[in-house]
């Protein structure tokens, strides 16, 4: 037994992908795997650990039941439409029911060129391989729905950007990888056919009790509200709100530019292409929204009433409002202790934001030291608003702020950190911090304490991509 695959999308029309396999590499060499989430695939642990399995994550072997393939699909980026995009440095070598019944995919990124690289050369160095490993993992551990990462090697090449990289190559799993993208190109090419395929296929797979495109309109609302409302519960500001990098099964996907705040400021970028700040913090649930009216769009040639469509399913996307409105104070809610929070909340929440901003504090130090029973240092008004808390805040409050509020996030300093030692060589820093960080709320002590400070000036991270 190596990967038990059980393949559903290679069985749609050649519409949807072309049938491609990884291109090998000269030397793989495992950096990491991951024995937990092996276990809940039905992939054997110790063969996880062998040559072989490197060899697989590498792509070069194939596991007898895999089909490989480059998915199709196309997106706006920035606002813009970019046409055709698909999997240009990625393969789908297939999927697996997982011991909990849930059917995931098994991607190789970095695996090699695809008629979708447009130009691109279909690899990953090292860096994006390791933060996607550790930001993603971090992700799931504090509960936020994600792709996840069974898997980074080394691939004894180098990549060229800018200067010369040591390549690697995840392997990622996702619940799917179909994005508002992937029905974004069938609509632009008019293929009502293909868009019904698509659709019957991902209502099976991610929401079976849907009634037709609405109601899957309808599902992928609720769970990108329900999922933008835990990004901002955890200061997370994805980077690259793209089209093409949302997930119809409401999963966090693409890590590219991704980081977390540092300092609380609502209108904070990390991504240098990002100019006009599109994706900032506080835009994310506008753009989810946005990213939701473009799914709908896509929807529409599906419906017999086009017209009625139209404004049935801007009703639709306007319930993201409410449903992010009560996500938000309940993530919020339950970092400040209260243990039923409601909507009349929102204004202490929204007080101690703007008091953090006021204060450039530090976002995950600020509730992890309430956390932790300490008052937040230097910010001014803080005391009238602590009495108003007080009298709010559930008699069991640390209890409830001590499951909500992380006392470690994969800070973007430190994640540079880590990169940059791998890329020396020395792979040590990155296990220990994704020891750490996969596990988020344990309490500090004294490995765990210096990847709970805020950076220093000098270390501060102003770009991440
Ligand atoms: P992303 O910015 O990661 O969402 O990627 C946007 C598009 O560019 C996708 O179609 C990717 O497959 C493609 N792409 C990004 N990097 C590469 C690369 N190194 N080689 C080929 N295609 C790439
Ligand atoms: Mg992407
Ligand atoms: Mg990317």
């Amino acid at each position: 037994m190596t990967i038990p695959f059980d393949n559903s999308f290679a069985t749609l029309p050649g519409t949807f992908y072309t049938t491609i396999a990884p291109t090998p590499v000269a030397a793989p060499g495992a950096i990491a795997v991951n024995d937990g989430l092996a276990d809940v695939l039905g992939i054997d642990r110790a063969w996880l650990h062998t040559p072989d399995a490197t060899a697989v994550f590498a792509g070069n072997a194939l596991p007898d039941a895999a089909s490989p393939l480059a998915q199709l699909y196309g997106g706006h980026q920035f606002g813009n439409w970019s046409g055709q995009l698909g999997d240009g440095r990625a393969i789908l070598l297939g999927e697996v029911i997982g011991t909990d019944g849930i059917r995931r995919d098994i991607q190789l990124k970095g695996s090699g060129p695809t008629p979708y690289s447009r130009g691109g050369d279909g690899r990953s160095w090292l860096g994006p391989v390791l933060r996607e490993y550790l930001v993603s993992e971090a992700m799931h551990a504090m509960g936020v729905p994600t792709t996840r990462a069974l898997a980074a090697v080394t691939t004894g090449e180098q990549v060229y950007r800018q200067t010369m990289l040591p390549g690697a190559v995840l392997t990622r799993v996702a619940s799917s990888h179909i994005r508002v993208g992937t029905f974004q190109i069938h609509a632009a090419r008019q293929d009502t056919d293909a868009l019904r395929q698509l659709t019957d296929y991902t209502i099976q797979r991610h929401s079976p009790d849907a009634d037709g495109p609405a109601g899957l309109l309808d599902a992928v609302v609720a769970a990108q509200a329900e999922l933008v409302a835990k990004w901002m519960g955890l200061g997370f500001i994805h980077g690259v709100m793209n089209t093409d990098n949302c997930s119809l099964a409401g999963e966090t996907i693409d890590y590219g530019p991704c980081a977390f705040l540092d300092a609380y400021d609502p209108q904070k970028v990390f991504s240098s292409i990002d100019r006009m700040g599109r994706y900032a913090y506080a835009n994310q649930p506008g753009i989810a929204v946005w990213n939701l009216a473009q799914l709908a769009t896509a929807l529409i040639p599906l419906m017999p009433d086009q017209d009625a469509a139209v404004a049935d399913f801007t009703t639709r996307i306007n319930r993201f409002s409410d449903i992010y409105q009560q996500a938000w104070v309940r993530v919020f809610g339950a970092k400040l202790g209260l243990d039923d929070p409601s909507p009349e909340d929102a204004t202490l929440v929204q007080d101690l934001l703007t008091l953090m901003a006021q204060s450039d504090a530090d976002f995950t130090a600020t509730f992890a030291r309430m956390t932790n029973g300490d008052d937040p240092d230097d910010m001014p008004g803080w005391q009238d608003w602590t009495t108003r808390w007080a009298g709010r805040r559930a008699t069991d409050h640390r209890a409830i702020m001590a499951r909500a509020n992380p006392q470690v996030i994969p800070r973007n300093h430190r994640v540079e950190e880590v990169i940059t030692a791998a890329t020396g060589g020395d792979f040590g820093p990155f296990h220990r911090m994704l020891k750490v960080v996969t596990a988020p709320y344990a309490p500090l002590d004294e490995v765990r304490a210096p990847y709970a400070l805020p950076p220093e000036p000098s270390e501060e991270v102003r770009a991440t991509f």
